[in-house]
């Protein structure tokens, strides 16, 4: 034990404390230190705002830099996670060993010409929706409310209200975890429910190309509207979440499910099942992962008990164990 002022630090805090110093001093020659976090608090970065620190949280802010973290990732053997607005992710309590490369607001831009939309993969997908009004596109209106990036979108082929984004994604340029870029076209992307090639390939989507229609504004802004009003009416809005929890088994709907089950309102720690959507997990205040993990558990085991469905999260769960 080595004995501080102001606490007491042991041997292998102080080892991962000495080896997380190495990292950041290295990411410093490819990413600058104002968009360099050491040590932050995932829960900050996700909208069930739940998770512990990442080691190190890396905003690029162009092609070259996520090209050359990665490489750099991979040649000093650390793992490296990618995330956009954090509104599918669970992050555990311990956080993430690692880097965190995270395509926001810095990675953002956004050119329209004519019908096609190019941008980069860190721009909110809802804020796309809103300049497409002013841009009299239409096609994606069903993104109102989605709260993803268009990076984290693509990835899971984000959708609702009948649309999604296979029907609007025309190209996306992506780079592998050996920083090769690739141009995918729409065959290639392999959309699927909540699913897409880079589920399985480890890509990192950077911009894509986005096909829509020519539309009348104030019809656009309408069908908006009325999708807006029913995400309020149905969703816990008012509560952080990550969205439905698991994927939807064929032939049945989780929200239903759930309340048959006699779960809706049912608490672990600060994570409740919604009472407005039972598909939703809630954090009504200081849930911790752990929470959410337990609640998860316990609505998997009683849905395979009463119906013989095994369901499978859809929010993706990182993080040291
Ligand atoms: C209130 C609420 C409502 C929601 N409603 C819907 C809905 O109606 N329909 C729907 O489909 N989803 C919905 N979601 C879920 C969520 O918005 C989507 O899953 C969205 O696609 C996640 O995008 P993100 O940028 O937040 O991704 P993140 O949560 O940051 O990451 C999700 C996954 O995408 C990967 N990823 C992120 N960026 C990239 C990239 N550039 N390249 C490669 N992989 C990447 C990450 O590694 C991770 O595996 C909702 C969520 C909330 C909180």
């Amino acid at each position: 034990m080595y004995h501080t002022s102001s606490n007491i630090v042991d041997q292998a805090q102080l080892l991962s404390i000495w080896r997380n110093y190495l990292v950041y001093e290295g990411i410093k020659e490819i990413i600058p230190l104002s968009y360099l976090r050491y040590n932050e608090p995932m829960k900050a970065h996700t909208t069930f705002q739940i998770g512990g620190p990442v080691d190190v949280m890396a905003l690029p802010t162009d092609s070259e830099q996520v090209g050359r973290l990665v490489a750099w990732c991979r040649a000093q053997g650390i793992p490296y996670l990618i995330m956009g607005q954090g509104s599918n992710l669970l992050v555990r309590d311990k956080g993430i060993r690692g880097v965190v490369i995270k395509l926001e607001q810095n990675f953002a831009a956004v050119k329209v010409e004519g019908e096609v939309i190019t941008a980069q993969a860190g721009v909110r997908l809802a804020e796309l929706a809103e300049q497409a009004v002013g841009f009299r596109l239409s096609g994606l209106e069903f993104a109102q409310g989605i709260p993803g990036s268009l990076g984290g979108t693509i990835y899971m082929n984000a959708g609702a209200y009948g649309g999604e984004m296979k029907d609007v994604v025309d190209e996306v340029e992506a780079i592998s975890e050996k920083g090769l870029l690739h141009t995918f076209s729409r065959e290639e992307l392999d959309f699927g429910y909540r699913q897409s090639v880079f589920h399985t390939n480890g890509h990192i989507v950077l911009v894509a190309r986005i096909r829509l229609k020519r539309g009348e504004p104030g019809a656009i802004k309408a069908r908006m509207e009325e999708f807006a009003r029913r995400r309020e009416e149905k969703q816990p809005l008012e509560y952080p979440s990550a969205g439905s929890v698991f994927r939807r088994p064929a032939g049945h709907y989780v929200g239903p499910m759930v309340e048959e089950m006699g779960l809706k309102g049912y608490r672990i720690g600060g994570a409740e099942v919604s009472r407005k959507h039972a598909g939703f997990i809630i954090n009504t205040g200081g849930a911790t992962a752990a929470d959410v993990l337990a609640l998860i558990s316990l609505i998997q085991a009683r849905a395979q008990e009463r119906y013989g469905i095994v369901l499978q999260p859809e929010i993706r769960i990182v993080g040291e164990k």
